[in-house]
Parts: structure tokens; sequence; C-alpha cells
């Protein structure tokens, strides 16, 4: 199985994609992660995506598609992932098609987590007084002014892909504002429904 999970940041997408790594054994693909990482080791990608990363801007489409690319042909990925904040512009959505059909691969499934802007920044400020309170690092775009920039960013760049996937027949859309465990539940049900409707 070969998903993305799509919605504005802190719409709980990292959350649902561990919940998903449980419980269909596929890895997680996060790009924020990744780009972090290379951050953290100083890495050429890394250098070049810092600044970006701590303005809540968007890191260019030929650096992100490049790690994307590359990490799908891990052996861990041969029976699917989740795609997690990946992609988030038209050229990416494009970019991991072509990656795809490449590879005689096909994306199953777009969820959407559809949630209140207004709920977002609040969520951001927990959870890095949550990293903080149990003493792991708090990401440095995780504070209320840059997550403004962050959003801006989503919905100039990112909106337009519920659009494209929409139109491609792969939207499904969860209510992002349950509590956790039923938003998993709704996820859980509609994956259901396909393998179902696969049969
Ligand atoms: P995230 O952890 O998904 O919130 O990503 C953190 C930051 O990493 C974003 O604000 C961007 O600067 C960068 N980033 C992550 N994924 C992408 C992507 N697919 N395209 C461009 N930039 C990205």
């Amino acid at each position: 199985m070969r998903l993305i999970l799509l919605g504005p940041p802190g719409a709980g997408k990292g959350t649902q994609a561990q919940r998903l790594v449980e419980k269909h054994g596929i890895p997680q693909l996060s790009t924020g992660d990744m780009l972090r990482a290379a951050v953290a080791n100083g890495t050429e990608v890394g250098k070049r995506a810092k600044a970006v990363m701590d303005a809540g801007e968007l890191v260019s489409d030929d650096i992100v598609n490049a790690i994307v690319a590359e990490r799908i042909d891990q052996p861990d990925c041969a029976d699917g992932f989740i795609l997690d904040g990946y992609p988030r512009t038209l050229a990416q959505a494009d970019a991991v098609e072509a990656m795809l059909a490449k590879r005689d691969l096909k994306l199953d499934v777009a969820i959407e987590l559809v949630v209140d802007d207004k709920a977002l920044v609040g969520r951001i400020v927990k959870r890095a007084e949550d990293a903080k309170a149990a003493g792991q690092p708090v990401r440095k775009d995780d504070n209320p002014e840059v997550f403004d920039e962050r959003l801006r960013e989503y919905y100039k760049k990112t909106a337009p892909l519920i659009g494209y996937y929409y139109a491609k027949g792969l939207l499904k859309g969860v209510d992002g504002m349950a509590d956790i465990d039923a938003v998993t539940r709704q996820i859980d049900a509609l994956l259901d429904q396909k393998a179902l409707a696969a049969q």
C-alpha cells in the first residue's frame, strides 16, 4: 500500500503515520524528518535546507524529490510506504507519480486530515511544550511566528494538491479534529473499504 497523508502543519499527519506503520508494517517517509536528520548531520543538503526550514518556507522541489526517489528504492519500501509531508507542491506530486510509474507502481490513496486552522497553532505550541517537558529537542519552527509562514506556504503551495488528488479519484477526507483514536479509526475504515473494493 502506498499512501499520502495530506494536511496543514499540526494536522496530525505524523501521529497517524506512526500508527499506520505499526498496523501495516510499512515505513513512514517524512521528508521533514529526513531533512532534519540532514541538518543535524551537517550534510550538503542539510546546509542548503536549514535556513529555509527555520523560516517556515519550503525546501526546493529538486532536493526533496531526490531524497524521496532514493528512499523508495530501499528494501523496506518494497511493500509500500506512507508519505508524510510529501508531496507538498504540484511539481512534487507530478514527480512522485513519475517516480512510481517508472517502477510500475502507483499511489493507492491520498488521505486529507481536515482540520480547523484556528486549532493548529495551539497544537504546535503544545507539541513544543511536550517535547521540552520530555527533555527532547524542540523544533525551531514550532512557534507561533514561524507557524504563520508554514500555514501560508501550505495554502499557497500544498492545498492545491487536494484538487489534484480529487481529480484523480484518489482523495479521501477524514475529520482531523476528532480525537487521535477516532481519526485512526476513520483512516482504518477507509483503508478497509479500499481493500474490499480492490478484491
Ligand atoms: P514537517 O516536519 O513536515 O513539518 O517539515 C518541516 C519543514 O521541512 C517544512 O516547513 C519545510 O521547510 C521542510 N519540508 C518538509 N517536507 C518538505 C517538502 N515535501 N517540500 C519542501 N519542503 C519540505
